[in-house]
């Protein structure tokens, strides 16, 4: 291990952590002794999980493609980390993306602000995802990981991360840990244990499909109910343009409810001016059916780690829609105490995934913490049952669990199966994630067949079938055949949604053509970007003000004399912060 400077390097790899998120991405490095954020080209710590091409066909990321998904709908993408680990594919411009290609974009802005920041390459990187992303969604971060020239360590689940980010200074004493993580998209719930410098997670669960978008849903419904009068608006009616522009503002709405208790918005939607105005307690009302939502992994997660509220140490705040006042109240009201909110709720996770870049990288201030890491759902294969009392009556389509949810990865464990008819010679080994007694419930994951002795009869012949589950959340399946001792080599069948290693090869080259955007022209970029958006919004003379600042500034651009862009860059934005905020303004 060679130090250069106050990093450390493992073989000279430098090793980054990220927080590759649905709504924002940030990365970390492990410095002096402790993890700190990387600011991206615009100085700013989160970028925006966007993507999107300029119109010289440059790869946009971050806040220039957050802020053209208004002006350039069809050009942009964002909130793709829903469709990890799927087949879907994105259309942007002439081309479509899956899901890793476009967070691998991210990833590569990433890399490049850290490399930026630190001044030497980046070879690695440990992503964070949520405790309830499934084998194929973990194998598609990782492809994202390969497609943006990362090697992937290790996948760290984000509540664990959310922990060690508190729980490494309280590294010598036991205490137990609630993470309650409210992203934009996902919802996870993990009960986590640090005793003796051991950080082990007893219990986690969570919700795939509730975030803050789903927040953001409710009050943009609200607004079309209060704007249509006899003929109710929908979004359907809504042009893609007007649509963006509404979530926008309704998210702006969502945002100022965390530190208001009323807050406004007005916006032009088929050419009608639309004022809304909100009570938070109108919000608690309107969100209930979200909130309830928010109760039921919380009192599974503590009924599977056997611990009561009380014996919590602390709750640990995650995910930028714990800001939410009316969140606040229900995680209070749920646990008679106030939640540890110290470190910041956007920022815990990927300090936390920079704390396990550190770990990765064998600085000694991190010696004594170790970590575990849990298994999230059940895995198990489809048996057979014997019904009623008389005979041979088997009946098949019931789930065998092999490893239980929450155990502490990396896990092996076996069970012996058995033939149920007289002659059998082959047994299938069905291969499924889930916690539904009866198979079909369940998420099948895969599916082999092994070869037992025939001729003997039923539950005579058999195999042991051993399931090994690693600290990525890869599952191996093994069977090895009783009395004959075969060992069968399994090969789960891949999802389709997820990419082979030939296929991510091939990605690799098509995606080498698309260049990210100069980091030097970022700023600019972005700053366009933004100027448009609000000469879109605005209407009439404050049009007409916009316009004419952004030609001064692109006149300026044009002379390519750096200094003067810069300055000139810096007033513009001090002109534009001014102008959202009264658009009458001179240019
Ligand atoms: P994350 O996935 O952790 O980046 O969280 C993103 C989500 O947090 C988005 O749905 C945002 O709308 C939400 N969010 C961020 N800041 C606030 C805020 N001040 N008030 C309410 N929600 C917020």
């Amino acid at each position: 291990m060679t130090a250069l400077g106050s990093l450390i390097f493992k073989g000279n790899v430098l090793i980054v952590g990220i927080d590759l998120g649905t709504t924002n991405s940030l990365v970390a490095v492990w410095k002096d002794g402790g993890p700190i954020l990387v600011p991206n080209a615009l100085g700013a710590m989160l970028t925006p999980s966007c993507v999107g091409f300029s119109d010289g066909g440059e790869l946009l990321v971050g806040q220039a493609a957050k802020d053209r998904l208004q002006t350039h709908p069809r050009l942009t993408a964002a909130n793709f980390k829903r469709y990890m680990g799927s087949a879907r594919e994105v259309p942007l411009g002439k081309r479509s993306f899956r899901p890793e290609e476009l967070s691998s974009f991210v990833l590569r802005a990433l890399k490049d602000d850290a490399e930026a920041f630190l001044g030497e390459p980046v070879d690695e990187a440990i992503i964070s995802v949520p405790a309830y992303f499934s084998d194929a969604q973990r194998k598609a971060t990782r492809a994202a990981g390969q497609l943006a020239g990362l090697r992937v360590g290790r996948l760290v689940n984000e509540p664990t991360a959310a922990a060690l980010a508190y729980g490494v200074r309280d590294a010598g004493s036991e205490r137990k840990f609630l993470v309650f993580d409210l992203g934009g998209g996902t919802f996870d719930v993990s009960i986590l244990e640090i005793f003796e410098g051991v950080m082990e997670v007893r219990a986690s669960a969570g919700d795939n499909f509730l975030g803050g978008e789903d927040f953001l849903d409710v009050l943009v419904e609200d607004v079309l109910a209060s704007a249509g009068s006899k003929a109710k608006l929908t979004l359907s009616d809504l042009s893609p343009n007007e649509q963006q522009r509404l979530r926008e503002a309704a998210e702006r709405l969502k945002c100022a409810l965390s530190v208001a208790s009323e807050a406004d918005l007005s916006v032009r939607l088929r050419d009608k001016d639309i004022a809304y105005r909100v009570h938070e307690d109108r919000f608690m009302e309107l969100c209930e059916p979200l909130l309830q939502r928010l109760r039921l992994p919380v009192e599974r997660a503590l009924r599977d780690a056997r611990i009561r509220a009380a014996d919590l140490y602390e709750i640990v705040l995650a995910g930028g829609s714990t800001r939410m006042p009316i969140v606040r109240k229900l995680v209070t009201r749920m646990f008679g105490r106030f939640p540890a909110t110290t470190v910041n709720p956007d920022e815990v996770v990927a300090l936390g995934v920079g704390v396990q870049a550190g770990l990765a990288m064998n600085d000694s201030a991190l010696d004594e913490v170790v970590m575990t890491d849990v298994c999230p759902y059940t895995l198990g294969i489809n048996t057979s049952q014997q019904v009623g009392s008389n005979g041979n009556g088997f009946v098949d389509g019931f789930y065998l669990p092999i490893i239980e949810r929450n155990t502490v990865v990396p896990a092996s464990r076996s069970r012996d199966i058995f033939t149920v008819r007289d002659g059998q010679s082959r047994v299938a080994i069905d291969i499924y994630q889930g916690e539904a007694r009866l198979v079909k419930d369940n998420i099948p994951l895969g599916k082999f067949i092994v070869e037992v002795p025939p001729n003997l009869p039923a539950g005579g012949a058999g195999a042991n079938v051993r399931f090994t589950y690693d600290v990525n959340g890869l599952l191996e399946v093994e069977a090895t055949v009783h009395k004959t001792g075969a060992k069968e080599s399994i090969v789960i069948q891949e999802h389709s949604g997820v990419l082979s290693s030939e296929e991510i090869r091939s990605r690799l080259q098509a995606l080498a053509s698309i260049k990210l955007h100069p980091r030097e022209e970022a700023r600019n970029a972005a700053i366009m970007a933004r100027a448009n958006r609000l000469f879109e919004e605005a209407l009439g003379p404050a049009r007409m003000t916009i316009s004419r600042a952004l030609a001064q500034f692109e006149a300026i651009l044009e002379r390519q004399e750096p200094h003067e862009v810069a300055s000139a860059r810096e007033q513009f934005q001090v002109w534009l912060d001014q102008f959202e905020s009264n658009p009458l303004i001179d240019a």
